[in-house]
């Protein structure tokens, strides 16, 4: 069982995961100074412990997020990002059908000021 207090890919005050996870939000410190990093969905598929959706390394949406936001972000990606569930979000299929996916467009059609398409 895990027995670290904060993320051993948070280091000298730097997220390594920034190397693998293009578009992260700013505000994830929360996580990644605390037991918490063991939900972080970019913890979970670095280490391997989940599979994810193929775009997840580059998805623009995340740093679409604010200050806050990050316990919003990762019910979003429990609900669409990780597993296979994938296969039921908005953006997984427009990037399949190779059509252009706006960047505030979130999984379940709506957009993070509220909209809906
Ligand atoms: S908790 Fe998440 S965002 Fe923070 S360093 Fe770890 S993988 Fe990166």
């Amino acid at each position: 069982m895990q027995d670290r207090k904060s993320c051993p890919l948070f280091v000298d005050f730097v997220r390594e995961c920034t190397k693998e996870i293009v578009c992260l939000p700013q505000d994830t410190f929360d996580y990644c100074t605390t037991e918490k990093f063991t939900n972080c969905p970019f913890y979970l598929l670095i280490y391997k412990k989940v599979t994810g959706c193929e775009y997840m390394r580059k998805c623009p949406v995340y740093a679409q997020f604010k200050s806050g936001d990050f316990d919003k972000l990762i019910e979003i990606t429990k609900q669409y990002c990780l597993f296979d569930k994938f296969l039921y979000c908005k953006r997984y299929a427009l990037e399949k059908a190779g059509m252009k996916v706006p960047v505030e467009l979130l999984p379940d059609g709506s957009t993070l000021n509220g909209s809906t398409s």
